[in-house]
């Protein structure tokens, strides 16, 4: 993933070469950070949208981050790959 992309998981910034998924053969993954997939594979491949924004918000308001903030990235999380239909 080039740094300034958003991970199409969990919209989480991907800034730096190591937030970066990895693939089966090692190689850095172009679409999801590390806290999503690695190996090739989702490390939860059974989680639902709705949880997805649990998590979000979770880790968002442990951060400090703005209620706005954290909405529009709430918001924006039906529109990633991962999730589109
Ligand atoms: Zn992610």
């Amino acid at each position: 993933m080039e740094p300034g992309k958003f991970c199409q998981s969990c919209s989480m910034p991907v800034d730096k070469p190591e937030l970066c998924g990895t693939e089966k053969d090692g190689s850095k993954s172009n679409e999801y950070c590390i806290y999503c997939y690695q190996n090739g594979a989702f490390i939860n491949p059974d989680m639902k949208l709705d949880e997805m924004k649990v998590t979000v918000v979770t880790q968002m308001k442990k951060m400090n981050i703005a209620d706005n903030i954290i909405n529009m990235t709430v918001g924006s999380l039906p529109a990633l790959k991962r999730w589109k239909v």
